[in-house]
């Protein structure tokens, strides 16, 4: 039988796009290797950072913007809350080229910011160890989005809207046709035919385009969290310790409040892990030696928290050379949405509907630019 669009692979990205094509009526199958919502990619671990305001530029409070839209709209049909916009603080010295790029990209966008010196930070956020040259930046669209719901949420609304998922199958090939479209094989010796597919294969995309595998770096990173001390507990929750960044010495942690009994999710951006050969024989398991640096940041920071990093897990971030996503349709006619890096859940709603809207020959009515999967190629050859 042939369809009229595959999404090839589950996870953030893959389910938005599943949803999107479904919701327009397009017979879309979806196919998945893991279950759904898995914990062996990387989309898994109960919470991720939604910023309205990112530093990485105006194309991304775009993209959060538009995941926002998207996720409220599935919220309203499922009843169930994705996204909580607790508020989030970037806490760097005036120096910062974080903070710097921040403001930047909020004010050009016209989100409110709000900047404290370091009486006020003290004052509001006393959870934090402060130093006299630190500024603040408060950003109100900022808060934390449930990763594993925001999937499921996803893929049931478009099985709702006539979408098939096929979990547990591994695709192993993409042929292009000679009358257009494509053949997928399965692992299972089944094969789909389709006039367009959609690859959101996070860590595997290499696999699944091998003409562009040298353009993506898979990395290790781990999931950690950590346990306010005894009677400090109210301290760490949504309304007095909102999502923050801190740039601290040479390292930029991150981190959310307790929304569960996990307690402070905290994270280290800097901290490149090992690259990743195989991304199915990533370890689930975290060694000592990769929590040494995440518990020094908690040490330093908080005075409240416990610095012993809880519930350690294995986890995988995919990068590009310039660490932008590669969006866009290829020669081939496959949609590429190889959103990548450690800040694409935020974005993932609208990478999803944008890879719809390349698949249908809709507007995408982004500038796409800058995600184009072929800007490494005049260094390549
Ligand atoms: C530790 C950590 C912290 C992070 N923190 C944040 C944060 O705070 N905020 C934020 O916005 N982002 C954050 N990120 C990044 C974000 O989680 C990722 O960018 C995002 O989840 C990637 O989604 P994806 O759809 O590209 O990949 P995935 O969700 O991994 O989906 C890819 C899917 O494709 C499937 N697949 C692959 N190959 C095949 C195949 N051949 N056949 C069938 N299926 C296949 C995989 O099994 C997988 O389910 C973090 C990432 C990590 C690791």
């Amino acid at each position: 039988m042939r369809h009229e669009a595959v999404v090839i692979g589950l996870g953030a990205a893959g389910a938005g796009a599943l949803w999107a094509l479904a919701r327009r009526g397009v017979s879309v199958v979806g196919i998945e290797q893991f279950d759904i919502a898995h914990d062996r990619g990387s989309s898994h671990g109960r919470s991720r950072l939604f910023r309205g305001g990112a530093a990485e530029g105006v194309a991304y409070v775009d993209l959060a913007r538009r995941s926002l839209e998207i996720w409220r709209d599935l919220e309203a049909s499922a009843g169930v809350e994705l996204v909580s916009l607790v508020g989030g603080v970037t806490i760097a010295t005036a120096e910062s080229e974080l903070l710097r790029r921040t403001e930047t990209a909020m004010r050009e966008r016209e989100l409110p910011v709000d900047v404290f010196d370091a009486d006020e930070l003290r004052r509001q956020f006393p959870q934090h160890r402060i130093r006299d040259e630190d500024r603040g930046l408060l950003d109100a669209a900022t808060g934390v989005v449930r990763p594993e719901l925001a999937i499921t949420t996803a893929i049931d609304a478009a099985v709702a809207a006539g979408a098939v998922v096929h979990g547990g199958i591994r695709v192993d090939r993409i042929e292009q046709l000679a009358g257009g479209g494509h053949r997928i094989m399965l692992d299972d010796g089944d094969e789909i035919e389709t006039s367009r597919v959609i690859v959101a294969g996070g860590a595997w995309t290499g696999r699944l385009v091998p003409e562009l595998s040298s353009d993506f770096i898979v990395r290790r990173a781990v999931l950690s969290w950590f346990q306010p001390k005894p009677g400090r507990e109210s301290e760490f929750l949504p309304d007095r310790f909102p999502v923050f960044t801190r740039e601290d010495q040479s390292v930029t942690g991150w981190g959310a409040p307790t929304i569960d009994d996990y307690g402070v999710k905290i994270g280290l951006h800097d901290q490149a892990g090992y690259e990743i050969d195989d991304p199915a024989a990533n370890r689930a398991d975290v060694a000592a030696w990769e929590l040494e640096g995440v518990e020094a940041f908690c040490a330093r920071q908080f005075d409240g928290l416990e610095p012993v990093a809880r519930h350690p897990r294995g986890c995988m971030i995919t990068v590009t050379r310039d660490e932008h996503f590669s969006i866009g349709t290829l020669e081939s006619g496959v949609v590429l949405l190889a959103a990548c890096s450690g800040h694409g859940f935020k974005h993932s709603a609208a990478v999803g509907d944008l890879g719809a809207r390349l698949a249908i020959d809709e507007d995408p009515e982004l500038d796409l630019s800058l995600f184009d999967p072929y800007r490494f190629r005049t260094t390549q050859q």
